[in-house]
């Protein structure tokens, strides 16, 4: 997608070979217009698949998606790395590691918003590992859903999370791949493997 990948040049600032920082528009400060072209860009790919429900993770994960849901007309559910005081059991939960914090936290959602009759579309900022997406695709099959893809803004190609998903035989569909970030500078893969 041209235009992420513009915004990742122009705003993107590289922290390591490993990590790329996006507070301008994605991670901490959301820019709604680009956010609104990933929604549409991510229903026009799915939206043959019969998508009833959107599964992300809190919180970065939630402004794509809800622009996805908005234009694929579905509801949005985040799963919560905290749980909730009020929401103490009814929950499925997975254990997800996080690549940028060093850290592993249980993440949760309500037995009531993911059933079996869903079919749901799983989408995440970044995929680097494939930590938070597997994670995500545990709490689906808990709920004995049926998955239709995971959508992600940015893949970091050179990780393996993207290529551990596929072999799984589950679509990815990643807006901009990066193939390297050494040097400081943002490389990316020019065409979109799915
Ligand atoms: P994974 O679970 O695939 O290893 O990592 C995905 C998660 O880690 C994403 O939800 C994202 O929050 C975070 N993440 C991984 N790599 C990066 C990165 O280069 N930059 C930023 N900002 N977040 C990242």
């Amino acid at each position: 997608m041209e235009l992420l990948k513009s915004k990742i040049v122009q705003d993107g600032k590289v922290l390591s070979d490993q990590v790329l920082k996006v507070d301008t528009f994605l991670n901490h400060q959301i820019d709604p217009p680009l956010m609104q072209a990933i929604g549409e860009e991510f229903a026009m790919r799915f939206k043959e698949e019969g998508i009833t429900k959107i599964l992300t993770l809190e919180s970065s994960g939630i402004a794509p998606s809800m622009m996805a849901g908005l234009v694929l007309g579905v509801p949005v559910v985040f799963a919560r790395k905290r749980k909730s005081l009020t929401l103490v059991d009814h929950l499925y939960t997975a254990s997800v590691h996080s690549f940028t914090k060093g850290e592993t936290n249980e993440v949760s959602v309500s037995k009531d918003f993911l059933k079996k009759e869903d079919t749901v579309l799983i989408i995440d900022d970044f995929l680097a590992n494939g930590q938070a997406a597997l994670g995500l695709l545990d709490l689906v099959e808990q709920a004995e859903a049926k998955v239709a893809g995971v959508g992600i803004v940015i893949e970091k190609g050179f990780q393996p999370g993207g290529e551990m998903i596929r072999k799984q035989g589950i679509r990815v569909e990643s807006l901009a791949i990066i193939a390297s970030l050494e040097n400081g500078e943002v490389k990316f893969v020019e065409e979109a493997v799915t």
